[in-house]
């Protein structure tokens, strides 16, 4: 196919709320677009602690991705990891589950999201997973109904409280809302289910470095929010910071002193770090990243010196109004998608591009339990049922599919008007399956090495889309040297 009868092809890296959106927003234009995403399903972040304590089931919280796009016929879903960018040839090299890759570009969206940051101490994260997927909810699933289970059978009185006791890490709204949840869970759902133990006396006890719960929101706002967690239940520990964590227990640093509290379910809710393919594309193109590791993006969220790469999302660094970085939420990301699409647009159409990312702020929104929320949009301060109305609203216009939505509803009825949960089944694949896949490797790569050993490696040009039986055809450097960092399928950086 010569260069002028094929249409521009666009490549799009990450199904987040980024990638989709400048998908979506491209449904019209003469483009061809690849999506390349590490999971089959796109995810909603904000609802996963709604998971990890039984309230939603994972596939409310993440469709299919093919489904969300069937309709758009000017896209191809591939799934695999991205691991490199060659901005020479324009291409990227993917790792797929046990086949590698490459896909040609003309325009490229970066929109990879975050990773989970352990500032440094990557070891906390083995007794302290995050919460960052769906393998993390779900493991943390298993973790908190598991730790009720297993209270109910200790005759230590010291062993169950360590059972009982959960802590967890960040004050922001993922974890200001993962601790309402627990506490709601020791409350008023487990109450009068168990023998042995009373799931009242569970401490949740919510750890943050700095002094404010839900920092981000003002002083009015996080005071109050301080208060309904208190009221829940919650012991709020500010100006706290964790120094050690292990099996059976977590150190924290206050100003009176160091202090290590039994607890055998821990749960880390703070920090982000942009993706490894941030460092790779920094290191590809000479851009510069900050601490987190995001990548410094132009006013239009391209890279300078490239302007056929754009970086949106969690993974760009661009300064808003005020000076500093816009945050690392879902509609910068939304807005972010459909400002590159424009841009895409308008430079086919033979239009002005270059134009200024302008963000939007449309405030913020978080519950701390049910009927009970904050909000702060614009001027406008709520706290209380009135924001927990919004958090609502919002939230079901913004998860994708009608189905999820509607199932979303009943489920959360069964939840805050009655006392259920639907979602408490957890298997102990779930519990276990990162430290099996730790231990034994990721299968898919156990194959690939094994497949190498007799026979030549397999790879697609997926420009193409076809297999190729020898990756030095493609010149594919990642495929070749075998060195490119890999995730098992479905685990995020
Ligand atoms: C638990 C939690 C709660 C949150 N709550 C809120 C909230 O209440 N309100 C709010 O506004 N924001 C919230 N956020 C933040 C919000 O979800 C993010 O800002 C938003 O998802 C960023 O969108 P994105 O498209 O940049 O990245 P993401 O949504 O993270 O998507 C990135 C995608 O890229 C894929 N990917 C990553 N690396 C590769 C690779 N190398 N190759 C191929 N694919 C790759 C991933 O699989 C993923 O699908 C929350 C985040 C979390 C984790």
């Amino acid at each position: 196919m010569t260069q002028a009868s094929r249409r521009h092809r666009v490549v799009v890296v990450g199904a987040g709320f980024a990638g989709l959106f400048a998908i979506k927003a491209l449904r019209k234009a003469p483009v061809d677009i690849t999506l390349i995403n590490g999971t089959a399903y796109h995810l909603f972040q904000p609802l996963l602690y709604q998971v990890a304590t039984g309230i939603l089931s994972e596939g409310e919280v993440a469709p299919p991705i093919r489904e969300v796009l069937k309709r758009q016929k000017n896209v191809d879903v591939r799934l695999g990891w991205v691991q490199d960018v060659d901005t020479e040839r324009k291409i990227v090299s993917v790792a797929g589950p046990g086949i590698d890759y490459t896909v040609e570009y003309d325009t490229l969206i970066v929109a990879a999201g975050a990773s989970q940051s352990y500032f440094g101490n990557d070891h906390f994260a083995d007794h302290a997973p995050g919460m960052k997927s769906i393998d993390d909810a779900l493991e943390l699933r298993a973790r908190i109904f598991g730790a009720f289970e297993v209270a109910d059978l200790q005759t230590d009185p010291e062993a169950v409280q360590r059972w009982l006791t959960f802590v967890v890490v960040g004050a922001g709204p993922t974890g200001t809302e993962l601790a309402g949840q627990i506490a709601e869970l020791a409350h008023r759902t487990l109450p009068g289910q168990y023998r042995h133990i009373d799931p009242r006396t569970a401490r949740i006890i919510l750890v943050d470095a700095i002094g404010a719960v839900l920092n981000t929101f003002g002083d009015h706002l996080s005071a109050g929010a301080q208060r309904q967690l208190e009221k829940l239940g919650v012991e709020v520990k500010l100006n706290t910071k964790v120094v050690g964590v292990d099996s059976t227990s977590i150190e924290v640093e206050d100003a009176t002193g160091r202090h290590r509290i039994p607890s055998m379910t821990k749960v880390w809710a703070a920090g982000v770090a942009a993706p490894p393919l941030a460092r790779k594309l920094a290191e590809s193109t000479g851009a510069q990243t900050d601490r987190a590791g995001r990548v410094l993006v132009e006013k239009d969220t391209t890279l300078a010196g490239h302007p056929e790469i754009f970086v949106l999302g969690d993974m760009m660094n661009l300064a808003g109004p005020d000076g500093r970085p816009l945050p690392g939420v879902a509609q910068v990301a939304i807005q972010s998608g459909r400002h590159a699409a424009d841009q895409i647009s308008r430079r086919l159409a033979g239009k002005e591009s270059g134009q200024p990312f302008k963000y939007f702020d449309k405030g913020s929104l978080a519950t701390i339990s049910r009927f009970s929320a904050v909000a702060s949009i614009g001027k406008l301060h709520m706290s209380g049922f009135l924001a927990w109305v919004v958090w609502v609203a919002v939230h079901l216009f913004y998860l994708v599919g009608f189905k999820n939505r509607v199932t979303a509803v009943l489920h959360w009825a069964v939840s805050f008007v009655g006392r259920g949960r639907s979602e408490r089944v957890a298997t102990q694949q779930q519990a276990f399956a990162r430290r099996a896949i730790r231990a034994y490797g990721d299968p898919f790569e156990r194959d690939r090495a094994a497949a190498t050993e007799s026979r030549p490696q397999a790879s697609t040009t997926a420009a193409e889309g076809r297999p190729v039986q020898n990756p030095a055809e493609t010149g594919d450097q990642a495929t070749l040297d075998g060195k490119a960092e890999r995730k098992p399928l479905g685990v995020r950086d």
